[in-house]
């Protein structure tokens, strides 16, 4: 089909040409006097997205999985127990691998469409006057049904309870697009990747480890080598990596560094806020809903609901084959009940609008009864009344 297959899934994001051409290198040797003239700046200037100073942040030629599996076996040991909400597939997926690796994993049912309930945790940590549990799995953004928990509520409850767990946060599609504040908010373990928020294809995973975590690697009794933070703290002090990194992705990582930095990254969340707004304003004007509750929100991705009696599969399937855009699918629980729309990345208010008019015209197509133009004109009255 001529023109362009757009990108309007929560991952992988649309890539800005400028991270392309940056990682259209040749390769290099990862061992030359002058690599870590590429590789310092890069770690340091990462810790500016994650927001810590006090934190270290870390590269590895990996996805946002194996930075779950950093968190969790450089810092615990066999039969620990670790507490999560589970309320979408990657918070079910993070307790499943806790369980496979052998943690205790004290698991919470949440409604899909709700987050962390932070009374409920403060309650439970209050409870646990032995600090048996050892970690809280925080997924900030639950990719699955767009909803976003208040980290900075998660540490206060923490706080509260005066509870010495470790806190690990899956920022996979929040950092560098959501506010993130690694060191206000007190997170010990800040995971995310490089196909959301950072623009980039996936095959970089980007962590940031607070100096408790860190020290806990000392007594954890996990066995771990490719995903091991002490060879890589090694070989990163010096500028270097302790096997072959990935040349494309550190240079494109540059690229998309340069990029969030110039914007801004207060400018970067307040975009990703207006685009998810529009994208609500149309859901709203369509007649339909959404899957999260009020005030779990994302600014990162919208799953809108389709009416009972239809198959969020089959809007999709029809954006796809007639109109060229890729919309997100609805999953496990939540399949065939819910399409998403991503607004996360490079996109602008147009963008956007071409996202809009796209769904529109599936949903017609699937005899879902909107209005032609309603979602498309709500969205581009807000996008027109904010615009600078
Ligand atoms: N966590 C969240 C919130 C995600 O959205 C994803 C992927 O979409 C992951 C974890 C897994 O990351 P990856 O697919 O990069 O391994």
């Amino acid at each position: 089909m001529a023109g362009r297959n757009h990108l309007y899934i929560p991952g992988p994001t649309n890539v800005p040409q400028a991270v392309l051409n940056a990682m259209n290198v040749a390769m290099e040797d990862h061992r030359s006097p002058i690599f870590p003239n590429l590789m310092k700046p890069l770690l340091a200037d990462l810790k500016k997205i994650f927001k810590t100073e006090a934190g270290q942040a870390f590269i590895f030629p990996a996805t946002g999985t194996a930075g779950w599996e950093v968190a969790l076996t450089n810092t615990l040991s066999p039969g620990d127990k670790v507490l999560i909400y589970r309320f979408g597939q990657f918070a079910h997926l993070w307790a499943t691998m806790a369980k496979r690796l052998g943690l205790e994993v004290e698991i919470h049912e949440v409604p899909w469409g709700m987050g962390i309930p932070v009374d409920k945790l403060e309650a439970r940590l209050k409870e646990d006057t032995a600090h048996e549990i050892k970690a809280v799995l925080a997924t900030h953004n639950e990719t699955s049904t767009g909803v976003t928990s208040d980290i900075g509520a998660v540490r206060k409850a923490m706080d509260a309870a005066n509870h010495s767990a470790l806190l690990f946060v899956d920022g996979v599609s929040s950092v560098a697009s959501i506010d993130f504040r690694m060191d206000e908010w007190g997170v010990d373990g800040a995971i995310s990747g490089s196909q959301k928020g950072f623009m980039m294809p996936a095959g970089g995973a980007f962590l940031a480890f607070s100096q408790k975590a860190l020290k806990a690697t000392e007594t954890a009794k996990f066995p771990r080598f490719f995903l091991d933070l002490t060879d890589q703290m090694n070989s990163n002090k010096d500028g270097y990596t302790p096997y072959t990194p990935s040349i494309p992705i550190l240079y494109g990582l540059r690229a998309a560094l340069d990029l969030l930095l110039a914007e801004g990254l207060e400018n970067v969340y307040a975009r990703h806020h207006r685009l998810a707004e529009g994208t609500r304003r149309a859901v709203a004007a369509w007649g339909l809903s959404i899957c999260a509750q009020a005030g779990f929100e994302s600014d990162t991705v919208t799953a809108v609901v389709v009416p009972a009696d239809k198959d969020a599969r089959d809007v999709i399937s029809t954006a796809f084959t007639k109109y060229n855009i890729s919309l997100g699918g609805g999953l496990s629980e939540v399949a065939g009940k819910v399409f998403r729309i991503g607004h996360i990345g490079d996109m602008n208010d147009v963008s956007m609008l071409g996202a809009i008019a796209g769904v529109e015209m599936a949903l017609l197509d699937n005899g879902i009864a909107i209005t032609a133009g309603s979602g498309v004109g709500a969205a581009l009255d807000y996008y027109r009344a904010t615009a600078k």
